[in-house]
């Protein structure tokens, strides 16, 4: 195995994952990067499925070992919303700062403690013998009152982390790959890899 695509078009997650499986010494791939441009209906209920789906759809499309991953946010006071829809919630070309201002509008009147959500991660490893391992992870924080930080992506500024009493968005991409739901499952994917190099 000398290299490995990533099926996603998003860039922050590039990034991060790069970022995390660079120890690995094979070269990751976006597949964009790669070439690879394969329609795929992400029908599954679950983060899970939805990871399964896309890694094999494109590992059959290429032969390559495919890494694909599905995540979302999950905020329990409103029924676990945006779930597996947070990258179509409010519609795909919203941006962000409108979806992070619907959401705190949302939950005006909720208290602290009834702002739990989590970050969801769901990757799946497809091998081109047609196999498949996945791994899912969360990274559990509340939501906050307002917009704050720049880095990271997507719902970053809203989502606070406890332990750093800010925002996943005002942690360095290091603090966020040590804490987040991608960092984890990422990880855990890491060694399958590993274990089959
Ligand atoms: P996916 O590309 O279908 O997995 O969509 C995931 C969506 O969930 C992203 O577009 C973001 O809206 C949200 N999301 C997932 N992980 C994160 C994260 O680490 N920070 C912020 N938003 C995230």
């Amino acid at each position: 195995m000398n290299k490995i695509i990533f099926a996603t078009g998003n860039e922050g997650k590039m990034k991060e994952i790069r970022m995390i499986l660079s120890d690995l010494g094979v070269e990751v791939l976006s597949m964009k990067e790669a070439g690879i441009s394969v329609d795929i209906v992400e029908d599954g209920k679950t983060f899970e499925e939805n990871a399964i789906i896309k890694a094999l759809a494109v590992s059959k499309a290429c032969g390559e070992v495919v890494l694909a991953d599905d995540s979302g946010l999950e905020i329990d006071a409103l029924n676990k919303e945006p779930g597996i829809y947070s990258a179509r919630y409010m519609g795909e070309d919203t941006s962000y700062d409108i979806k992070n201002r619907n959401l705190i509008d949302r939950l005006n009147g909720v208290k602290d403690e009834d702002r739990t959500a989590r970050f969801v991660c769901a990757i799946a490893a497809a091998f081109p013998d047609g196999s498949y391992v996945t791994k899912v992870a969360a990274m559990e924080g509340r939501i906050g009152y307002e917009i704050k930080g720049e880095n990271g992506f997507g719902y970053d500024p809203i989502f606070v982390l406890p332990k750093y009493g800010c925002t996943t968005a005002e942690l360095s991409p290091e603090q966020k790959n040590e804490e987040s739901h991608r960092g984890k499952a990422l990880r855990m994917i890491k060694e399958e890899l590993r274990a089959r190099m």
